[in-house]
């Protein structure tokens, strides 16, 4: 593996931080990452945002097929030379932002298998957007700031508990999978990085409409986190009608002074189905 300084300066680019390009420099890591993945023949591979191939090129090697879809332009001649010289004919490479990729075009008659060194700007709407789009995925791995995989991991009841955190739990089943430190990178980060596995759970209590409800619920919620329940939902742009949410928060038992941080995602489940039922 070439080093990716070396890449970028032979081509007289550089890293762009507004696209979170911390490239994966140790060619150990890599492989280590992709063998995790567990990934094989007939493994069919999403991967975001390939950069300079550093887990295309190893993962292309195991798996059936990959689809790389890459926003930055400027790599994706490097990219192809790459691949080129390795003699790899099984990389699919789509200059596209992946918010504006539809999964259901890429996942075919086979689920995907999504993997993800992401750019940390916009990893929480990676993830919403891979949540929204689950049943066209078999599983994902992601690679994240530390400090938001701990809010993804965290249990109701802390201070990192979020809306991310409430929607991905009861959206996957999530487990840590490996910490890599900045001298793996290049430039190298300031922080660490985590890698997660999702297992996604489709739907099976609640239909589109039900699951929207939910997210809104939720996102409601944790609009004004340091409020009570009463005062984060009601009124206001978001938010519902006092009567509605006051009622759906007896019925499903649960205290209207609570914040929205101690809910555990069976509560927002249970204020879904009780606010449907009032009509908020
Ligand atoms: N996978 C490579 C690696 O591990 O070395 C690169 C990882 S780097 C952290 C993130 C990559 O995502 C960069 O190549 C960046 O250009 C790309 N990227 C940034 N925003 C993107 C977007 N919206 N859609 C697709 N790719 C994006």
């Amino acid at each position: 593996m070439t080093h990716p300084g070396q890449l970028l300066k032979q081509a007289g680019l550089y890293a762009g931080k507004e696209l979170g390009q911390n490239f994966l420099s140790d060619p150990n890591t890599a492989r280590m990452i992709v063998e995790k993945t567990g990934v094989s023949a007939d493994t069919r591979v999403l991967e975001i945002g390939p950069g300079l191939g550093a887990l295309t090129l190893p993962l292309a090697k195991k798996a059936c097929h990959v689809t790389a879809v890459e926003k930055d332009g400027r790599l994706i001649p490097i990219l192809r030379q790459i691949i080129n010289d390795e003699g790899l004919d099984n990389i699919d490479i789509i200059h596209q932002d992946i918010l504006k990729v539809p999964l259901s075009e890429m996942a075919r008659d086979k689920k995907l298998v999504i993997i993800g060194n992401l750019p940390y700007n916009i990893s929480s709407q990676i993830l919403f957007k891979l949540v929204e789009e689950r049943k066209y995925i078999e599983k994902a791995f992601l690679m994240f700031q530390k400090e938001l995989a701990t809010r993804i991991l965290s249990p109701p009841g802390g201070r990192d508990y979020s809306r991310l955190s409430a929607v991905s739990q009861y959206a996957a089943k999530i487990s840590f999978v490996a910490e890599i430190g900045p001298s793996s990178f290049f430039p190298s980060p300031e922080v660490n990085s985590t890698i997660l596995q999702f297992r996604f759970i489709p739907p099976e209590e609640f239909d589109a409409h039900q699951e929207r409800l939910l997210f809104d619920v939720i996102k409601v919620a944790f609009s004004k986190r340091r409020k009570s329940l009463k005062n984060s939902m009601i009124g206001g742009e978001p938010g519902y009608e006092k009567q509605f949410v006051l009622e759906a928060l007896a019925s499903a038992g649960i205290d209207a002074q609570r914040r929205a941080e101690t809910l555990s995602v069976e509560e927002f489940k249970a204020l879904t189905r009780a606010l449907e039922k009032t009509g908020g």
